[in-house]
């Protein structure tokens, strides 16, 4: 339970090496917390075991201790979790509409299908209201997801540094996924379900998951949990305007071989507006000038002096 504590996380997913990037995100989201008197807590991401190899998760947790950005509460794996994910898909199916659906991979992308604002694909509710006779057939052969039912609903909140963020979850992505025909938890509902479970009260992270955000709400909703605030930060971008990647290349621990732990914090730190000129810092020092109103809303180039190390 919360005391009325800050509580913010940064929640990696170990599916390969962290990134300027996810530095940027973990640094954001303790600054934040940390400058509130609150606890800083890292939980790991590891829901689909085969895509996160076991020295990731070390490997993440050994950086975040060098620079400073130490976890205040034990580290939590979502692959130890799987019974507060069924208990909570067995509690929203209490409250909403959960349904199996056996469409493949390909009948969700076809050509056909109705797709949202960004292109992406809206479940078309193909499976929703399948016969009992009709599930049966379809088990023989296909593993079933399983669906919740969305609302035409807008979903809007007030995130920390975008402003206000809308979306009606029936028109963007339709009825979404909760649980995986592998029977592994959905990212959407595992979130929602350790974020709850951590008392967490803030959620910092990249503008890439803005997006997921309405869906999260609303499955906090049904769980009856507390909403958290949202800060969903800029992405760093190389100049062309591309993405950083887990990939070696883009990888932390190259930028760590030639410059020191303060020297990287200092440049994010830079980068995001929070010091004017990229000096050293320690995470400790950054707690006590962080101003969330100088904070950049916009997406960052990578800085200068970390070209070289990440191109
Ligand atoms: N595990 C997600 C990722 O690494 C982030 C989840 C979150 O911050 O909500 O992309």
């Amino acid at each position: 339970m919360n005391d009325g504590i800050t509580v913010g996380r940064f929640a990696p997913t170990p599916s390969g090496y962290m990134h300027a990037g996810n530095i940027l995100c973990a640094l954001m989201a303790y600054l934040s917390a940390k400058s509130a008197g609150g606890k800083f807590i890292v939980r790991i991401e590891d829901l689909d075991k085969l895509r996160c190899p076991e020295p990731a998760a070390r490997d993440i947790l050994e950086l975040l201790d060098f620079l400073g950005l130490k976890s205040d509460a034990e580290i939590i794996y979502q692959s130890d979790r799987s019974d507060a994910y069924i208990a909570a898909i067995d509690k929203i199916a209490s409250v909403a509409n959960v349904y199996e659906c056996f469409c493949t991979r390909a009948e969700l992308h076809a050509a056909t299908a109705p797709r949202g604002e960004y292109g992406e694909v809206v479940y078309s509710g193909t499976c929703k209201n399948l016969s009992f006779k009709k599930k049966c057939e379809m088990r023989k052969t296909r593993r079933p997801c399983l669906r919740l039912e969305v609302p035409n609903e807008t979903i809007a909140f007030v995130d920390g540094l975008q402003g206000e963020y809308r979306q009606n979850l029936a028109e963007s992505c339709g009825d979404f996924i909760l649980r995986r025909s592998d029977g592994v938890a959905a990212y959407q509902l595992a979130v929602v379900v350790d974020d709850g479970f951590q008392g967490v009260t803030e959620v910092v992270r990249g503008m890439d998951l803005i997006s997921s955000t309405p869906r999260q709400i609303y499955i906090g909703k049904l769980l009856g949990l507390p909403q958290p605030r949202y800060m969903h930060i800029p992405l760093l971008k190389r100049a062309n305007g591309d993405k950083l990647s887990k990939s070696a290349g883009d990888n932390v621990r190259n930028l760590l071989a030639r410059h020191t732990p303060e020297e990287l914090l200092g440049t994010l730190a830079c980068a995001m507006g929070i010091i004017a000129e990229p000096r050293p810092s320690t995470a400790a020092e950054l707690v006590k000038i962080y101003d969330k109103t100088k904070l950049r809303a916009d997406n960052i180039t990578v800085p200068e002096n970390l070209i070289d190390d990440i191109l």
